[in-house]
């Protein structure tokens, strides 16, 4: 079994990620550039280390969890790669580009590791929780290999293919929830204006041709539906800012395959008009307020 654990990138995610992994028994040596998140890491049962390359000395594994595919690159190729110990499994957790994590995977096998992309559905709370949804990119070794790591911060745990495709699946399906919750609040709004009640076309919709994830476990308003982040303000919950983030991502896999995403399009279109009007940090169930 791998027991010792290297944990990169310590932020709203990762802090809860490696508290799980502590939790569940692995020895987790972590690492971030900020000292608040190496304290928070160190209380959950987490050894705080003084680098990357400190913090991968003598791991079995190493998981990243990082804001972007510069970051993840820089890590690996700078320190991760000259300090790990020979056939390690890295696991970057983080959502970046297909083609970095593909670049960075093909880079590790070449120094003789493993390496997978294993994105997360799932936020802070879930991270916390350790109900995280993994979808994994690599081959069948490295899978199986990952599988009881990253069950130990998550309730699913699913191969999406070879290299990359992790990623891939990520932003497909975030492209597709972008896009459904753009609909679905445009149906509402449209709905009021007509004089349907919100509630009214949730009971008909829900158990309709229009039902999607958007509408019956997040709808976007207030007092309809189950809790969501809609009943709090729009405070909490998937960022705007994080939403555009992968509907750019989505875009530029898109353009880098001649993929028509007329949709998806027009999702980055209106995150990013609504992250330009402030309050990126909203939920990104408040683009309901653009289109009522
Ligand atoms: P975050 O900004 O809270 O955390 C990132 C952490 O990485 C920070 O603590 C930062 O100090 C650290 N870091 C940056 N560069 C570093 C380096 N060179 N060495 C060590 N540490 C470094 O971000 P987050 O919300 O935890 O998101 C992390 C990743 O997870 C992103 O790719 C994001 O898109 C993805 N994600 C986030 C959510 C969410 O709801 N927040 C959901 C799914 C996926």
């Amino acid at each position: 079994m791998t027991e010792t654990i290297a944990f990169i990138g310590l932020g709203n995610m990762g802090g809860g990620m490696a508290a799980n992994l502590a939790k569940n028994g692995f020895t987790v040596r972590a690492f971030d550039l900020s000292d608040d998140a190496l304290a928070k890491a160190e209380a959950a049962g987490a050894i705080r280390t003084g680098s990357a390359a400190e913090a991968v000395t003598g791991a079995d594994a190493v998981v990243t969890m990082l804001p972007a595919g510069k970051h993840v690159e820089a890590v690996y190729t700078g320190e991760v790669f000259g300090a790990a110990k020979p056939g390690a499994l890295f696991l970057d957790c983080s959502t970046i580009d297909v083609a970095t994590a593909r670049r960075v995977i093909a880079a590790a096998k070449a120094k003789g590791f493993q390496m997978a992309d294993a994105p997360v559905s799932g936020g802070i709370a879930a991270a916390s929780a350790g109900s995280l949804t993994f979808m994994v990119g690599g081959n069948d070794d490295a899978f199986a290999k990952a599988k009881p790591i990253l069950s130990a911060m998550g309730k699913a745990v699913i191969h999406a293919g070879s290299d990359g495709n992790g990623q891939a699946a990520k932003i497909c399906n975030n492209m597709l929830l972008g896009a459904t919750m753009v609909a679905t609040c445009e149906a509402f709004a449209m709905a009021e204006k007509i004089g349907l009640d919100a509630q009214t076309f949730y009971d008909i919709s829900s158990v309709s041709s229009g039902q999607s994830w958007s509408m019956t476990s997040y709808c976007p308003v207030p007092g309809v539906g189950p809790q969501s982040p809609a009943d709090n303000g729009y405070n909490g919950g998937f960022a705007v800012a994080l939403m555009l983030k992968d509907l750019k991502l989505a875009l530029e896999a898109a353009a880098s395959v001649n993929a028509s995403v007329p949709m998806g399009a027009q999702a980055e279109s209106l995150y990013q008009l609504l992250a330009n009007k402030g309050e990126p940090g909203q939920d990104f169930s408040s683009i309901i307020k653009l289109l009522s």
